[in-house]
């Protein structure tokens, strides 16, 4: 009996010096195991007299028993431990400032597209594409601009083959939508159009244009006019802003007129960017040619259009003092993240 007191002084300091559930483990099966120092005392009761048996027997047991106990006291207290270490290294400081995502926000010219849209669909236009790749007639022969037109020169275009080429306005939309619809037709068609033309910070070989189209038994001038001076003032959110229009020429308008407003940066006293005149072009206008309609087998005896043209990469620089153009395609987010 003396072994077993000087077992359980071992066991009792082995698992008090266990530092993990594993060598809590380890420790128990080397005094409780199969071939564990207990059981091997257990196992030599049988070579004992009747005698000594119970008494040894018993106090073997109370070891065990006592044992087991300090045993699950000390894996009690390690589990708690490795909790509270856990807890520890997952600390969390709620009162630290979170990451925050970066929101992006719309091109300025998409912006100015939808603000375009947002007042013609307001006022009953539909919004049509069309391809940016047309054919010669659609591009300029239904536009009344036939081959060795002057104007053709004025359109610097990209050619891929003599019939192919990159749209260089959006008009052939209109062209396109005249030939299937019938009148009343009140479409604007937003897109980009290209120019053969070196960049610089008023010239992209690419840039957008907006048109707009009007066909119906009575349309005139004034519906024109009234149409681009409340469009202007919408657009620059100035009631009061001045509109004049100048007699001017395109082929697919009679009469034409190009449209200005007073300068919105300096409110025509002249500046900069109206050139000390005061005033701004903005767009382009006038009455559909009559040929135009006959070309898309519309009745010009029965039916009257106006049309007008804007560009959005310069209403973009007025609204938002862009200086260059080419900053609208480098993608620089210094430029951009002023748009949010
Ligand atoms: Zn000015």
């Amino acid at each position: 009996m003396a072994t077993l007191e000087n077992i359980l002084e071992r066991a009792a300091a082995e698992i008090s010096a266990a530092d993990s559930l594993v060598a809590l483990d380890e420790t128990r099966v080397r005094y409780l195991g199969k071939k564990g120092e207990i059981t091997q005392l257990l196992k030599q009761l049988g070579k004992m007299s009747k005698v000594e048996r119970p008494k040894a027997g018993a106090q073997i047991n109370d070891a065990k028993t006592e044992l087991t106990r300090i045993l699950e006291q000390r894996r009690t207290k390690i589990e708690s431990n490795v909790y509270r270490e856990q807890l520890k290294s997952e600390v969390i400081d709620v009162s630290l400032p979170g990451r925050r995502s970066s929101l992006g926000s719309f091109h300025p010219i998409t912006k100015v597209l939808d603000r375009i849209e947002d007042f013609f669909t307001g006022v009953g236009y539909m919004v049509v594409e069309g391809p940016e790749i047309e054919d010669d007639y659609h591009n300029f022969e239904a536009l009344n601009i036939p081959a060795h037109h002057p104007a053709r020169a004025m359109h610097d275009t990209f050619y891929f083959s003599d019939e192919l080429l990159l749209r260089t306005h959006t008009s052939p939309v209109q062209v396109r939508v005249m030939e299937v619809q019938e009148p009343p037709i009140r479409i604007i068609c937003p897109g980009r159009v290209f120019r053969v033309d070196q960049p610089d910070p008023s010239h992209l070989p690419m840039f957008h244009q907006v048109e707009g189209l009007v066909v119906d038994t009575d349309v005139t001038f004034a519906d024109l006019k009234g149409t681009i001076v409340e469009f202007l003032r919408v657009f620059f959110e100035r009631e009061d802003l001045k509109v004049r229009f100048r007699p001017s020429y395109f082929p697919f308008t009679e009469p034409s007129a190009e449209v200005d407003v007073h300068c919105v940066s300096c409110n025509s006293s002249g500046c900069r960017v109206c050139s000390n005149t005061g005033w701004l072009e903005v767009m382009g206008a006038g009455m559909v040619h009559p040929k135009v309609l006959e070309y898309a087998g519309i009745d010009s005896e029965k039916h009257s259009g106006m049309a007008f043209g804007m560009g959005p990469d310069r209403l973009a620089m007025l609204r938002y003092s862009v200086s260059d153009l080419r900053d609208y395609l480098d993608n620089d987010l210094r430029f951009l993240e002023q748009f949010k």
